[in-house]
């Protein structure tokens, strides 16, 4: 089946048939100007969570950029499996907006940024909040773009240690290591498919990788040190491969279970 274009927009509420919606703002001035949609047609929306509708637009009110639609078929939506976590360490510039728009394509469901031994920068707590509000409209962009119903979620930054304490919560949970040797991310995800595990949380270091005393440390806490290869990837990388292996190997990513 292809996949059907009909350009989706988010409405952050729950919505049932026959229910009217209002876009406003951007998104109905895209709809307006550039689809240049008029009443009768159909768009698509989501709650941002598990929600999808279909709506025909009622009214266009193109002086106040208005557009008053109707819900018409409403479907819930399975959450994406497995549900990935990815703890990242902060990493210089603009890598982790990359590695956030990626990863929200592929399917990662939250994202914790964390501050490990070598994590380089040093962010002050403004600085900390406007890059929290430029991660969310990535994932909230990007989602949109590759036509997520869900918006994955960004967490609070946390220390390494206190990140640790949840690895608990999870069925697996992998730390990429470039100087682990034995333990290799193929077998450790065939063993979580044959486990049926759903919630994966993944560790990935800063520019200068994890310490040795990060790595035992993640071992009591019974995260697993796990080498991705004999290549040293950049985080950026790393991040992105490991959750498309994943994706691959606990999802199917674009078979019956996409
Ligand atoms: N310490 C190295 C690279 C760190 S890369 C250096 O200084 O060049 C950042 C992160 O990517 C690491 O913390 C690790 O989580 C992951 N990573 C990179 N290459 C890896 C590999 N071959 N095996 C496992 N993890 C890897």
């Amino acid at each position: 089946m292809g996949v059907n274009f009909t350009p989706r927009f988010f409405v952050f509420k729950d919505f049932c048939v026959n229910d009217t919606v209002v876009i406003s703002g951007d998104d109905a001035r895209h709809i307006i100007k550039v689809l240049r949609y008029k009443p009768g047609d159909e768009l698509k929306l989501s709650n941002g969570k598990d929600t999808e509708a279909v709506a025909v637009v009622e009214e266009i009110d193109a002086k106040q950029i208005i557009i008053k639609l109707k819900i018409i078929e409403k479907n819930k939506k399975p959450g994406i499996k497995p549900e990935i976590t990815l703890f990242q360490s902060l990493l210089k510039g603009d890598k982790l907006d990359f590695i956030l728009q990626k990863n929200t394509e592929i399917g990662v469901s939250k994202f914790r940024p964390i501050i490990t031994e070598r994590t380089i920068v040093e962010l002050t707590q403004n600085k900390l909040l406007n890059r929290m509000q430029r991660w969310k409209k990535i994932a909230m962009e990007a989602s949109k773009q590759c036509m997520r119903i869900d918006i994955p979620q960004i967490l609070d930054v946390k220390g390494f240690d206190d990140s640790l304490k949840t690895v608990k919560d999870y069925d697996i949970a992998i730390i990429p290591w470039e100087l682990e040797n034995t333990c290799f991310i193929k077998d450790i995800l065939v063993e979580a498919k044959n486990s049926n595990a759903e919630s994966v949380a993944v560790f990935i270091g800063p520019e200068g990788g994890f310490s040795e005393e990060e790595i035992s440390k993640a071992k009591k806490f019974g995260a697993v040190p796990v080498s991705l290869g004999p290549r040293i990837l950049r985080a950026e990388t790393a991040a992105i491969a490991v959750c498309t292996a994943i994706m691959y190997e606990l999802g199917g990513m674009g078979g019956k279970d996409a």
